[in-house]
């Protein structure tokens, strides 16, 4: 620590300058002194110098990250799901927003009358068509049914979901989806499922239709 004079035609760079040999350090002597105007140094006025950081003066580690909007409506729907899949659903989303990249779980558990609903989208229900089916699966033929399933998509800069699956987001999800234990859609041969992941620990559909008259628990407790 030492003290330094400001004198005629001084800067904050050039007496960061002869203080550290680094204009760009000044950030150091600001933090150390109230300088008000950075721009106006009055001769005379007497500066504390600080020492260099022992790591060369690198900046600080950037805070981190403010939580996404959609964190709050992750939990919830995360938290409706088996246990096992809620956590490994928390850490893809906390590794993808490691690289920046946000992720909306945009459904968790669906019911069957849900999932008769979406089955129906380009089968019976208007407009009529394959590119409008958006799954192969019955009340009760999915996953999602019985908690052991979400969707996502990935958000952009703005916080708008982005379906463009040819944004990189989307392979990062993958890769951090498969990197916690989580089947990942869109390696399925038949109907390429791109947000889906689920965790299912073998049980099959059917087991899971015969053991829901017990209720959902009935179904996690074989889920391990
Ligand atoms: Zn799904």
């Amino acid at each position: 620590m030492a003290k330094y004079v400001v004198q005629k035609g001084d800067t904050l760079g050039s007496i960061a300058k002869k203080a550290y040999g680094s204009a760009g350090k000044y950030p150091l002597i600001v933090s150390a002194n109230s300088i008000t105007n950075p721009d106006r140094l009055k001769v005379g006025t007497v500066l504390v110098i600080p020492d260099q950081p022992a790591n060369g003066g690198a900046p600080p580690a950037p805070p981190p990250p403010p939580p996404s909007p959609s964190a709050g409506i992750n939990v919830r729907r995360l938290g409706q799901l088996h246990p096992v899949l809620a956590a490994r659903g928390r850490a893809m989303i906390d590794l993808c927003s490691h690289e920046g990249i946000s992720i909306l779980v945009t459904q968790a558990l669906r019911t069957w009358e849900e999932q008769d609903g979406l089955y129906a989208k380009g089968r019976t229900g208007d407009p009529i068509g394959k590119k409008y089916i958006v799954t192969n699966a019955k009340g009760g033929s999915s996953y999602h049914n019985f908690g052991l399933a979400f969707d996502i998509v990935i958000l952009d800069a703005i916080g708008k979901a982005d379906w463009d699956t040819a944004h990189p987001g989307w392979k990062a999800a993958a890769e951090a989806g498969k990197s916690v234990g989580l089947e990942w859609g869109g390696d399925w041969k038949s109907f390429k499922d791109l947000p889906h992941f689920q965790y299912t620990a073998g049980i099959t559909l059917a087991e899971c239709r015969e053991l829901y008259a017990g209720g959902l628990q009935q179904i996690w407790d074989r889920v391990k």
